[in-house]
């Protein structure tokens, strides 16, 4: 086993694992799909070979890039990497930069891209819409936006048969919780802590991390003890947790509640799979108050975890609301709420309306995301591969004390980095110097937790095997040289 060494100390001492400047310059005079990424004396190993080269990239250097977003982006945005990343180009589960290297993607624009970058048939279905028709809004009639509800509704069990269009995840979640408050007539919605569910008014209030939570006015949201199987106080047990939800119904609100929403897995805080038994106990407490189910599957939908097609269908439940976004359009920006007809039918008291909602080009694009995934069967490949790399990295833990817990389902798995396993003590400065090797060594993945401390790995489901050995490998190595 392996010491873990104080994050000031592992800084300064550590040799840093940066490619020396002729392996670098090798390396981008290698044939744009560079294959092979060796440091000096130790990590030799081959990224799978990929054949595809990208176009040569003749766009602004990184520093003109950079200097650009930090004088006219907002200051707010961050990015990764202590030398960011300028990525030109994307091919299935790789990326490329302006000198052509090549990198895998692990992290699949958080948990966005699907079916693999550009992926041709996506690609060719928004272009060929585009050229046709890009924008007509919905208050005239096109086929695109009613073969899409038609395909997606029949992803989804029971009555959930009436979809609404939105541009994103966040609008997706406002628009479950507004339908929620008028369909019930109750104000009161309980959420998740550690959950993410967007960054709107509502959604800010849903959303149970300080990090992401400004100081305006946010009411109406109760904020449940976490089923968190690694950290939580009940550890598995469920239905412990769920007691909670019926204390906050009786204790802070007025018995009834207007609904609950949650994540099947929490993406954002750390790829957090609910305890067993969880949801079937809220679900049913929730309804005896009078409230509804929202099913937030923005990171866990459209096969991601393998097992199943949505997160909610792993526990056994069946939602009375699911909201979509990510993974629904593989990168271009479409968002969804699923509901019954019944529960559809409080937005006729007024008008409802958004511009872009359901436009030709973004629905097009998403029928064609749905039928890359079941012809290419993505679902299965996702439960392969992801059950295979989840076994890879739980072997790593018995042989690197730092990592706390391997966690996550299919393609949606969670590392979480601790400075001693007793303690848990969140590793959060060596989480962001591990990412920032493995960069250098061509792999990509994501970080996470409300303590910056867990990488996340949401790769396009079209990642294969050998690349899972490559990422094992990287992390075997940049963990070893701490
Ligand atoms: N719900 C979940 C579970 C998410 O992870 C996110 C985004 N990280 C959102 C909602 C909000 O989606 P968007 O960023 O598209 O507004």
């Amino acid at each position: 086993m392996q010491r873990i060494i104080k994050p000031k100390a592992v800084l300064s001492r550590r040799k840093p694992i940066i490619l020396s400047r002729q392996s670098l310059s090798t390396l981008s005079q290698q044939s744009h799909s560079s294959t092979s990424i060796q440091e000096n004396d130790a990590f030799v190993s081959q990224m799978p070979p990929f054949d595809y080269t990208p176009p040569p990239y003749s766009g602004p250097s990184t520093e003109e890039i950079l200097r650009k977003r930090q004088q006219y982006l907002s200051p707010a945005i961050c990015h990764f990497y202590k030398k960011p990343l300028n990525l030109v180009d994307g091919k299935m589960q790789y990326l490329f930069d302006e000198k052509g290297r090549r990198y895998l993607d692990a992290f699949g624009g958080i948990a966005t891209v699907c079916c693999g970058h550009c992926h041709p048939e996506v690609v060719d279905a928004i272009v060929n819409q585009t050229k046709r028709l890009q924008h007509s809004t919905v208050l005239y009639l096109n086929h695109a936006i009613a073969d899409f509800a038609e395909a997606l509704a029949s992803k989804l069990p029971g009555d959930l048969k009436v979809v609404f269009f939105t541009n994103s995840g966040t609008e997706a979640n406002e628009l479950a919780m507004l339908l929620a408050r008028l369909y019930t007539g109750y104000h009161d919605i309980i959420s998740l802590r550690n959950s993410y569910h967007g960054n709107a008014a509502g959604t800010m209030g849903a959303t149970a991390q300080s990090n992401y939570k400004f100081n305006v006015m946010q009411t109406g949201v109760h904020h449940a003890l976490n089923p968190d199987q690694y950290r939580g106080i009940f550890g598995s047990d469920g239905p412990k947790y769920a007691k909670d939800v019926e204390d906050l119904i009786t204790y802070g609100t007025c018995g009834c509640v207007a609904g609950f929403i949650a994540e099947a897995i929490q993406g954002v805080g750390g790829i957090l799979e609910l305890a067993p038994g969880y949801l079937p106990a809220v679900y049913s407490t929730i309804r005896k108050a009078g409230g509804l189910c929202i099913a937030d599957e923005v990171q866990s939908g459209f096969a991601r975890i393998g097992s199943h097609f949505w997160g909610f269908e792993g526990h056994g439940v069946v939602p009375d609301i699911v909201t979509m976004a990510k993974g629904i359009g593989n990168g271009i920006p479409i968002g969804a709420v699923v509901t019954t007809p019944e529960i559809a039918n409080v937005l006729t008291r007024r008008n409802y309306f958004n511009t872009f909602g359901g436009n030709p080009m973004c629905t097009a694009g998403g029928l064609a995301v749905l039928r890359v995934i079941e012809k290419e069967k993505l679902q299965q490949n996702a439960f392969t591969v992801g059950s295979y790399l989840k076994e890879r990295l739980t072997s790593l833990k018995g042989k690197h004390e730092i990592i706390g817990d391997v966690r996550g389902r299919g393609l949606m798995l969670g590392v979480e980095l601790v400075q001693d396993r007793e303690l848990k003590t969140p590793a959060k400065v060596e989480t962001a110097h591990l990412m920032d090797e493995m960069k250098e060594l061509g792999v990509l993945i994501g970080k996470g937790g409300f303590f910056g401390n867990v990488f996340r790995i949401t790769p396009p489901l079209c990642f294969k095997k050998e690349d899972a050995d490559y990422l094992v490998g990287v992390m075997d190595f940049v963990m070893s040289k701490m």
